[in-house]
Formats: C-alpha cells, sequence, structure tokens
C-alpha cells in the first residue's frame, strides 16, 4: 500500500494528512491505523495511557468533503468533521433542530468546541456524549466508509444501534464515520436539550435529557427521549416514550412518566453523582420538557 509520507512523530510510523474519503480508508487499511479529527478526547486519552495508537495516525482535519453541513427538504447531513462551534454558527440548522444546537452550546468550552467534531463525539462511544443525544432524538443514521478492494463502500445504521458500551461501537477498526443524517421535522416540533452541572458548559454532564415530539392539541406524537450517563450507552427511553405517545399532557401524566423514566433509567453512582441524584436529574429534566408544553 502506497501512503502518503509525511514525517511521523517519533512514535507513529506514519502520519497521514488524507485529503480524501478513500485516502483515508486506505490508510485505515486492516484496521490498525487511528483516526485523529479534533483531538479533544484523543490527545487526553494517550496522555492518560488510555489509549494507544495504532502504527498509522491518519489526520482528517484536511478533509473538506467531511465538515460540509447540507440542509435538504428530507435530509440534513453533517459531515463528520463538523465542529460543535460549526453547528453553533448555523442558523438554520439551529431552526431545524434546536435540541443540537442546545448541545453544541452546552459543550465545553469554546476551544474545544472549535475543534471537537460530531464524528469523533460518536466514534468516542461515551456514554455522556452530548451531540449524541438531540441526534438520537431525532433517528439519526450514522453512515461509515471502508475499502473494499480499491472502492470504498459505505454503510448506514441507525444511531440507535451504534453503541455497545462504554468506549465501543458496531464501527468496524478499518471503518471511517463519513456523515450523521437526520431527515428534518415537520410541523410544530418541541426539541429541548439538558444538561446538568454547576457551569453552563464545561461540565461532562452528570446526566443530559433531550426530548422531541410533534406536539398538537397538547398531546404529543412520534416522542423521542434520549439520556445521557444514566446507562452504559447513550440511552433512548422507549418505555417512557411509549407512555407519553399520543397523550394528553396534563398533571397526572408528566407524574406518571417522571415515575416511570426513574425505573427505566439504571444509572451507577460515582464521584459526579449518585444514582439517586441521577434519577432525580432525569426526572427534573422530563418533568420541565412536559410542563412546558402542557
Ligand atoms: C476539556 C474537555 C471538555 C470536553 N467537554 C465535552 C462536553 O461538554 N461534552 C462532550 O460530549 N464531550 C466533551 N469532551 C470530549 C470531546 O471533546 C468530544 O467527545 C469530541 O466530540 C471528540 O471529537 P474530536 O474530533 O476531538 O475527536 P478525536 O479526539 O479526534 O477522536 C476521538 C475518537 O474518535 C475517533 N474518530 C474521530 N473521528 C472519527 C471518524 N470520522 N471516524 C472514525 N473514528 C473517528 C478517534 O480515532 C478517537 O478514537 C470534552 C473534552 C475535553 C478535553
Amino acid at each position: 500500500m502506497t501512503l502518503p509520507q509525511n514525517q511521523s512523530p517519533a512514535e507513529f510510523e506514519y502520519y497521514v494528512n488524507a485529503t480524501s474519503i478513500e485516502e483515508a480508508c486506505r490508510a485505515l487499511g486492516d484496521g490498525t491505523g487511528t483516526i485523529l479529527a479534533g483531538g479533544s478526547d484523543l490527545w487526553v486519552q494517550k496522555d492518560e495511557g488510555v489509549k494507544t495508537f495504532g502504527p498509522r495516525l491518519i489526520n482528517i482535519s484536511r478533509l473538506e468533503e467531511l465538515a460540509e453541513i447540507s440542509i435538504g427538504n428530507d435530509q440534513v447531513r453533517l459531515g463528520a468533521r463538523v465542529t460543535m462551534t460549526d453547528i453553533l454558527c448555523n442558523n438554520e440548522l439551529g431552526k431545524i433542530a434546536p435540541g443540537l444546537a442546545e448541545a453544541a452550546n452546552r459543550f465545553a468550552s469554546s476551544q474545544i468546541r472549535n475543534v471537537a467534531t460530531i464524528g469523533g463525539n460518536f466514534a468516542n462511544a461515551s456514554p455522556a456524549a452530548d451531540a449524541v443525544i438531540p441526534l438520537l432524538c431525532l433517528d439519526a443514521e450514522i453512515e461509515l466508509a471502508r475499502l473494499d478492494g480499491n472502492a470504498v463502500a459505505t454503510r448506514s445504521i441507525p444511531a440507535v444501534d451504534f453503541f455497545t458500551g462504554p468506549g465501543k461501537s458496531v464501527r468496524a477498526a478499518d471503518e471511517l464515520i463519513t456523515a450523521i443524517s437526520f431527515k428534518p421535522r415537520d410541523g410544530k416540533s418541541l426539541a429541548r436539550f439538558f444538561k446538568s452541572g454547576p457551569r453552563p458548559a464545561l461540565e461532562i454532564s452528570i446526566v443530559s435529557l433531550g426530548i422531541v415530539a410533534d406536539i398538537s392539541d397538547g398531546k404529543l406524537s412520534n416522542v423521542r427521549i434520549a439520556l445521557g450517563a444514566v446507562a452504559p450507552i447513550p440511552f433512548r427511553a422507549r418505555k417512557t416514550e411509549a407512555l407519553i405517545e399520543g397523550q394528553k399532557i396534563d398533571d397526572n401524566l408528566i407524574a406518571a412518566a417522571t415515575d416511570y423514566l426513574a425505573e427505566e433509567i439504571s444509572p451507577i453512582g460515582d464521584v459526579r453523582g449518585s444514582a439517586w441524584y441521577r434519577r432525580h436529574l432525569a426526572r427534573t429534566y422530563l418533568q420541565e420538557a412536559l410542563t412546558n408544553v402542557a
């Protein structure tokens, strides 16, 4: 295999500045390469000894085709290299997906938002990944590419099926995430994102909650509720969604739904918050979202 040869830092065999998807996939080869996007997870993990690189570090930061946001009537497509700042600065996207804009707004600091990519947020597969939550609510699909012989082969999988455990996903080691796409919602929609933490940003979520639904006559339909940091993977609260679906939002339903959600999630307790506190936050966020509708 011929790789573009940039002189590598001593610890890596190759440092590739990929300029096309094919080149990045070729460099991933048999899966022994490591993709570098914004580096906001990767460098920290390397410094902490959590992550060791394969023989090739593949820098995709010059891959322009992964940096595009395209907004059509039927599909919104975010290239994997789209950053949180790109999301925040796109007013049209903010109107279509306000929950995603809110998640980007609550994400880290402006310095991190300038480099942190949407593809990296998915690929890192943290149970607390913020940008993932609103995209789960939008039934997003993940586009993946790999080299099959000499051609690039792609597949799409629902975001909800992407994660398999903390730091783990169905992405094969030789696959590059190329985009995250979703269908824009029609009509009047509820779309909120909540994130805990004593500061507005720069906090790993103790709990995050996203909700998207269509509103008509005080009833919610096509309800999607997703939560971060309450389970080993970003979590869709399908039982609570089903309870709310098509129902008139009143005090009784809000009480039942928040009780239901607290039962449905399985948070752990750690230094950032006890399991009780996480359940309490999840209930509070759902209560706030539903009370606003009521
Ligand atoms: C100070 C600080 C604050 C943070 N705050 C938040 C926060 O508020 N919310 C939050 O969710 N996260 C936060 N993070 C984590 C991090 O910023 C995000 O997860 C970010 O989205 C990662 O994107 P990246 O482009 O930097 O990924 P990188 O660090 O470049 O890569 C992360 C992982 O994904 C892989 N990867 C990246 N892109 C692709 C791709 N296209 N295809 C396949 N694999 C790929 C890499 O190989 C690596 O394993 C924070 C990190 C720091 C250091």
